[in-house]
């Protein structure tokens, strides 16, 4: 249940609605959202404290979703939500497309992509610099260091950039020099993450889980949205399946389920649900088709030479043209490309 707060209630009426929710063993929990206050509990009230909380009167508007992630269900919002990073919407009427290599490699490295995605029509740079690998022995990113170059190349190019967090401990200065935190695959369930990258307030990307069900995904959004952060974009990468010709299986059926049972914007990567440069481009439009709201492309200068994911990064030349192909579609299916 989440009970509204009317705008310039007491803070006395507030304490006296908990109380009575506490005693009825509901376990409140107190959400500051977009300048109102809200009281969560996910137990069914009984009647009394309804009656109750009728008469304190501070409860301008009461939700009983029937999705678990309370928070994210259309249920409690109808309207879509648009995330905007600087100056720049995910969600609505516009395609936003992400770019950037998988790793920052060297200053060199990203100024070049950068400037390069950036006359191609891209709204927004990716480069991450702590790097979950598989294998301790593979190239982890540059760390922390990384962080200033990522800083630089957004100002040189106007592009906000968004990075992958590993740890509670680096959200900081994270979000000191980048525009939006990414969880990985790996950390969807990361619960202490989540709530830092909820507390911070900042543009959230959050990955959908390679072992994930579609009902998990939305409860990870739901602890970073439980901090008050409503600046959540969900991002489909393909989950664990029998199939070996790619690296993940692509989910598109997830893109209409979670528009449907959500109002958090969703974008689809098709980097890292193939893992293959040829299928890029063909997921890639499969997703505008399913209507995605914008998709997340690995692209590198050169990427036989690439320190990761050198399988599925498109170069220039290749993203270049998979953005003509997909504007006309994206016209087809009513967005157009931001
Ligand atoms: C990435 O975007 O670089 C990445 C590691 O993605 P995922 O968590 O989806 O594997
Ligand atoms: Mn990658």
């Amino acid at each position: 249940m989440i009970i509204e707060a009317r705008k310039g209630a007491s803070p006395e009426a507030l304490e006296e609605a908990l109380d009575l929710l506490r005693r009825a063993d509901l376990d409140p929990k107190v959400v500051a959202w977009n300048e109102r206050t809200l009281i969560v509990t996910d137990r069914k009230p009984g009647s009394v404290g309804l009656a109750q909380l009728a008469e304190i009167g501070i409860a301008e508007r009461m939700v009983h979703p029937t999705l678990k992630a309370q928070l994210a269900s259309r249920d409690f919002q109808v309207d879509p939500t648009v995330v905007k990073v600087r100056d720049v919407p995910i969600g609505g009427d516009r395609l936003t497309i992400i770019a950037g290599p998988c790793s920052v490699e060297s200053r060199e490295h990203l100024l070049e992509t950068g400037q390069a995605v950036r006359k191609l029509g891209t709204s927004m740079l990716r480069g991450g610099v702590f790097k979950p690998r598989t294998s301790p022995y593979e190239f982890q990113g540059l760390g922390e260091e990384g962080l200033p170059l990522l800083a630089e190349v957004r100002e040189a190019t106007g592009l906000p950039v968004v990075t992958e967090v590993l740890e509670p401990e680096k959200v900081d200065v994270a979000a000191k020099y980048t525009d939006m935190l990414q969880i990985g695959t790996r950390n969807m369930q990361n619960f202490p993450l989540l709530k830092a990258v909820g507390r911070s307030k900042m543009p959230v990307l959050l990955k959908r889980g390679m072992a994930a069900t579609i009902e998990e995904w939305l409860q990870a959004a739901e602890y970073i949205l439980l901090e008050g952060n409503p600046n959540v974009v969900l991002c489909e990468r393909g989950v664990r399946t029998f199939e070996k010709a790619t690296r993940n299986t692509l989910d598109l059926s997830a893109v209409p389920i979670v528009k449907r049972q959500t109002h958090l914007p969703i974008l689809v990567d098709p980097s890292h649900a193939t893992g293959r440069r040829e299928l890029v481009g063909p997921m890639a439009k499969a997703a505008v088709a399913a209507g995605a709201d914008g998709i997340l492309i690995e692209v590198h200068p050169k990427p036989e030479l690439a320190l990761s994911d050198s399988n599925q990064q498109l170069s220039l030349e290749e993203f270049a043209r998979l953005i003509e192909e997909l504007r006309p579609l994206a016209e087809v299916v009513g967005r157009g490309i931001r």
